[in-house]
């Protein structure tokens, strides 16, 4: 069968694919020729994903799964949260968000935050969704070059080092992200044993 991902980003893609089962081929939103920004507009992540995954199968007609994550902060009230790759203005930057974060942590002993990742599936009419999440803590300076995001001030709980710091194969395995593609896999298992 074949299913979209709705991402524009192909490595995103590839990497997934991977972990698929062969029968089922993921396709990206370039695939399927949408090359619309789908807009973001849910005030909560599963909305966002919900929305995204709705709006391929409504369009496109193809089975869909999208993702939409967040870094929420304790002493924040679950900020920024939804508005992550916003926080710090409408140019997305990364730098600037983290700056506001810590400008916000400032003198700040709480520093619990967790990274959550919800994926929307598309599926035979029912939407179902998966999710991942990593708990941590904010450090008080960025450390580390690898990553993106927030990931030089987001320290995994157990770890010495942020995620900028780590391994990208280390993040790979404990990320909110790969919890929540882990779930959808296990979901696909199931399911294809029952079709077959
Ligand atoms: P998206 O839903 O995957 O586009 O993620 C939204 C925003 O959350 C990104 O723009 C980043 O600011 C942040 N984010 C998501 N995943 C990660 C991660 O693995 N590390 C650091 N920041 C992330």
């Amino acid at each position: 069968m074949q299913l979209v991902f709705a991402t524009h980003n192909r490595n995103k893609l590839k990497e997934v694919q991977v972990l698929f089962p062969k029968e089922i081929e993921l396709l990206s939103l370039e695939d399927i020729g949408c090359l619309d920004e789908i807009p973001e507009t849910a005030t909560t992540l599963e909305g966002n994903a919900i929305i995204k995954a709705n709006f391929v199968t409504e369009n496109y007609g193809y089975p869909c799964f999208a993702d939409d994550t967040g870094l929420l902060v304790d002493a924040l009230e679950g900020a920024p949260g939804v508005y992550s790759a916003r926080y710090a203005g409408e140019q997305k930057n990364a730098v600037d968000n983290m700056d506001k974060l810590l400008s916000q942590l400032l003198n700040q002993s709480n520093r619990s935050a967790h990274f959550k990742t919800v994926i929307a599936l598309n599926l035979n009419n029912e939407t179902l969704l998966f999710k991942g999440i990593v708990d941590g803590e904010i450090t008080t300076t960025k450390k580390g070059e690898r990553g993106f995001g927030y990931d030089p001030i987001f320290k995994p709980n157990g770890y010495d080092q942020t995620f900028a710091e780590l391994p990208l194969s280390v993040k790979n395995e404990i990320s909110h992200r790969a919890k929540a593609i882990q779930q959808l896999l296990a979901f696909f298992k199931n399911y294809n044993h029952a079709i077959k």
